[in-house]
């Protein structure tokens, strides 16, 4: 069953994690969306592709009080294709929310459990890994592009939340809307570091499937799936999308699709205060 679900009769067009949502009812979790294909500066949330400033800021105003959390409670990272999470603190609320020299520098994972903080992360084709333990009600999100998927930003995650003290079998993880296996040739630049970390052939062959010699179609939500499952998350929390950010044009941009030159989307997670 698809985790996500649009919404469109609202005033911005998103995605929520409905699974999640309807069961832990203090989650706010989602992904931002176009609608029907709008251009670049409709709905990027982003301040590095370009766009001016204050249209970026102002779309993050108006997702936050669609949302209703406050523009405050927005928290992001200077995303830099690397695996270093951040713990968030009460004291960290609103970093990198109206500029990028505010942001968690070189911080593409966040973790918190703390109340009204948003945590939020860009894409335009990479994937979106949501976490939470109910257990201690922490919150997380990483970026994956291929580079942190096979240097294993998802493993930090699971790794910070043990250390935190959640236990592995309590671990829920969503994956996101992002560029699918249909849309994403890949060369051996990528495949082989791939093969570093996943080398059992079998299974490398449900990840990324060649039918030309020296190309394959590569599932990176697959493939970040699969090193949750070794990791030790159990396979009945890992939920997976079926939305790629190239197919589905009306709704996303992509990166690889337009060519570099596309907007962002948001994907986010917080808790609301409880009773709130
Ligand atoms: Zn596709």
């Amino acid at each position: 069953m698809e985790p996500f679900k649009y919404h469109d009769m609202l005033n911005i067009p998103y995605f929520s994690l409905d699974l999640w949502e309807k069961e832990f009812p203090h989650l706010v979790v989602g992904f931002s969306a176009r609608r029907n294909g709008e251009d670049i500066h409709c709905r990027n949330y982003a301040l590095h592709v370009g766009d001016r400033p204050e249209q970026v800021i102002e779309n993050r105003k108006l997702l936050a009080k669609q949302l209703g959390i406050p523009f405050t409670a927005w928290t992001c990272g200077e995303q830099v294709h690397g695996t270093h999470v951040e713990q968030v603190t009460a004291a960290d609320r609103g970093k990198g929310c109206d500029s990028r020299e505010s942001a968690f520098s070189g911080t593409d994972g966040m973790i918190t459990g703390e109340p009204d903080i948003l945590l939020a992360s860009y894409y335009a084709d990479c994937v979106p890994l949501y976490f939470y333990s109910p257990d201690i009600d922490f919150v997380g999100v990483a970026h994956a592009g291929w580079k942190g998927t096979v240097q294993g930003i998802g493993i930090q995650m699971v790794q910070k939340l043990l250390q935190l003290g959640a236990k592995r079998e309590e671990i829920r993880v969503a994956i996101g809307p992002s560029i699918g296996s249909c849309c994403y040739e890949v060369d051996e630049r990528v495949i082989e570091p791939l093969q570093q970390v996943i080398s059992e052939a079998d299974t490398l062959q449900t990840i990324a499937v060649s039918h030309i010699p020296g190309k394959w179609q590569l599932d990176l939500r697959q493939a970040n799936a699969e090193l949750l499952k070794r990791e030790g998350v159990s396979p009945g929390h890992i939920q997976l999308t079926k939305w790629c950010t190239s197919c589905d044009k009306d709704y996303f941009y992509s990166h690889r699709r337009d060519r570099g030159k596309t907007g962002r989307m948001v994907a986010w997670i917080g808790k609301r205060e409880r009773g709130s």
